[in-house]
């Protein structure tokens, strides 16, 4: 079990300003990036990696998301305490940790069976309590639906018809598009019943979304 100590908590202070100076606004969302140790996520002889504004490699040629995504992302979602959210892609559980800061009910897919085993683990040590799965998420989690709000933490070479029906009304999609290079941050909500709004904003780059409805559909 690692601690949080005065020089982490000052290291995130640090990387809040820098989240500031790059536009996140909303105080929720700076605050749960600011209660959540990201070196916790870290093995201890990449430390000093942690509270750098930068993705890094968690094994399994997969990524835990650079701090300004998260909250980026997690700003989009506007999230209420009341929200059900589903997030698709588990990797580390670290954006898990900090959607967990804003809400109770999360429920997260994880497609790679080691590092879901592995965030699992990491959950239980830290006492988090999201409801935790392991497949395809490239097509939601119909059996829990609906979500008032869906992350998508891989990018996408479209959108999956199958996870906009999974929203409530009201409820918004927050999901990289693209090509493998390049993806634009979309956030689709959906108005009325078979009506939906789509908003684009700046482009990432995320590591691919596989599965049914992601670049693999061989699965
Ligand atoms: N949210 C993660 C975090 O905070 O560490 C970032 C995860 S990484 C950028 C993207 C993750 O999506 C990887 O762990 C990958 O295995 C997972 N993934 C890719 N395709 C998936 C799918 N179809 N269903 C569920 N997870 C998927």
């Amino acid at each position: 079990m690692q601690t949080d100590s005065y020089r982490h908590k000052g290291m995130r202070r640090g990387l809040i300003k820098v989240l500031q100076e790059k536009g996140i606004r909303d105080p929720r969302v700076l605050a749960a990036v600011e209660a959540v140790p990201r070196h916790f996520f870290f093995e201890k002889a990449f430390l000093e990696q942690a509270y750098q504004d930068k993705a890094f490699p968690i094994g399994e040629g997969q990524t835990i998301s650079q701090p300004y995504t998260v909250a980026f992302q997690t700003e989009l979602m506007q999230l209420k305490p009341t929200d059900r959210v589903l997030e698709i892609g588990t990797g580390s559980g670290y954006q898990c940790a900090v959607l967990l800061q804003l809400t109770q009910q999360v429920y997260t897919i994880e497609y790679n069976r080691p590092l879901y085993e592995k965030a699992v683990m990491f959950f239980k040590k830290y006492g988090l309590k999201p409801h935790t799965f392991h497949g395809d998420g490239s097509e939601g989690l119909p059996a829990h639906a609906p979500y008032d709000k869906i992350i998508v933490t891989a990018g996408a070479p479209g959108v999956p018809r199958s996870l906009v029906r999974q929203l409530t009304l009201g409820g918004s999609l927050i999901i990289p598009v693209g090509n493998e290079k390049s993806q634009k941050m979309m956030r689709i909500t959906r108005v009325e019943e078979g009506e939906f709004t789509r908003e684009e904003f700046h482009s990432f780059k995320f590591v691919p979304l596989l599965g049914k409805s992601g670049w693999d559909s061989t699965l």
